[in-house]
């Protein structure tokens, strides 16, 4: 960590709902020592912070303040999800254009002080600005860090758990690609207690059905859009995911965690952000950890990469 003082300092830029339910959480899960709020609209800021701080006696010492660019200079790391939410009546490539210049702008104020500390991105669409948050900041790949589908394979362990009745912890699976429409599960490598899905099902004496699992699936896919349907945004999953993926770099933990990071050759996939499982340190993405996919997974990805490269070309990066 950067701090002299040994604290953790995380600055975030966007007090929106995103922002805010992030830094929430982070300050009743005491990861760190100071937080700033830097927002296009201060006043908003502001007054996220005087409500933050009301319950600070409740909590773990935390200092919660309002900042500009300048704070950034000592902060470990840096969560951006200031941008807008996509409007019912615009089209994916005009959000990401109306969301990429907000990146620009956001990640050169940033890296104007700071060259030494971890991006966080939240900002949607996410493998796109995770791409461009790279490209602009000039990090290194293991520092430029989206949300990814963290969210998504945490939403897909839950539902799986529930559908055999046994604890989400105890279940592994993973979402990759694309955080959105053209994400992909791999049921491939599914297991429970180290028993391949289908495997468990037979102990079950369960049937493997897979409409049941496509089901599931799509239950993951669209939780965002039902979510949003219902109370116009999503903000508190997304906010305990960025806290999450904050705890695994402060601690240091070398978490699997399925963030979006920039891809080399990952299955033959190159020169684009797509959420696959790594391992996130302090350092930030330690490593990619390359998974053997079914040939149908491998063809769902290259498509996930390949929806995201698009709008990446539309943006002339
Ligand atoms: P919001 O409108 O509540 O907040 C966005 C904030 O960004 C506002 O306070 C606005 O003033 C600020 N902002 C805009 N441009 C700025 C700039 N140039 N500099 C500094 N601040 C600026 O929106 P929200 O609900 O908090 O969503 C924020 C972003 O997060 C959106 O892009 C949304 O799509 C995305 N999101 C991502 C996920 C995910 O899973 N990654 C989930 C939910 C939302």
């Amino acid at each position: 960590m950067i701090r002299k003082d040994g604290g953790v300092k995380v600055t975030v830029v966007g007090a929106g709902f995103v922002g805010t339910a992030f830094a929430y959480s982070l300050l009743i899960r005491s990861l760190v020592s100071k937080v700033v709020l830097i927002d296009a609209d201060r006043e908003r800021a502001e007054g996220e912070a005087m409500d933050l701080r009301d319950g600070l006696p409740f909590l773990e010492p935390v200092a919660v303040s309002v900042g500009d660019y300048e704070d950034c200079a000592d902060s470990d790391i840096v969560v951006v999800t200031a941008g807008s939410t996509r409007k019912s009546t615009q089209s994916r490539v005009d959000w990401a254009r109306e969301n990429f210049a907000v990146m620009c702008e956001v990640v050169s104020k940033v890296t104007e002080y700071n060259k030494k500390c971890i991006l966080l991105i939240a900002t949607s669409p996410l493998d796109v600005m995770t791409y461009v948050a790279l490209k602009v900041s000039g990090f290194s790949k293991m520092k430029v860090i989206g949300s990814g589908t963290v969210l998504d394979t945490a939403r897909l362990r839950f539902l799986l758990g529930e559908y055999l009745g046994v604890d989400s912890r105890n279940v592994h699976s993973y979402i990759i690609g694309e955080h959105g429409d053209n994400e992909v599960p791999l049921w491939s490598l599914a297991n429970v207690a180290g028993a391949r899905l289908k495997e468990y099902l037979r102990l079950l004496s369960m049937p493997f059905e897979e409409s049941v699992f496509d089901n599931l699936f799509v239950g993951v896919r669209d939780a965002g859009s039902e979510i949003i349907r219902r109370k116009g945004r999503t903000n508190w999953g997304i906010g305990l995911t960025l806290t999450r993926i904050v705890e695994s770099i402060v601690r240091d933990e070398n978490s699997v965690l399925t963030v979006s990071c920039y891809l080399e050759n990952y299955h033959g996939i190159g020169d684009v952000c797509l959420s696959v499982p790594a391992i996130v340190n302090r350092d930030g993405v330690k490593r990619i950890i390359d998974l053997p996919l079914s040939p149908k997974e491998e063809e769902a990805l290259q498509k996930s990469a390949d929806a995201v490269k698009e709008i990446i070309k539309s943006l002339g990066l």
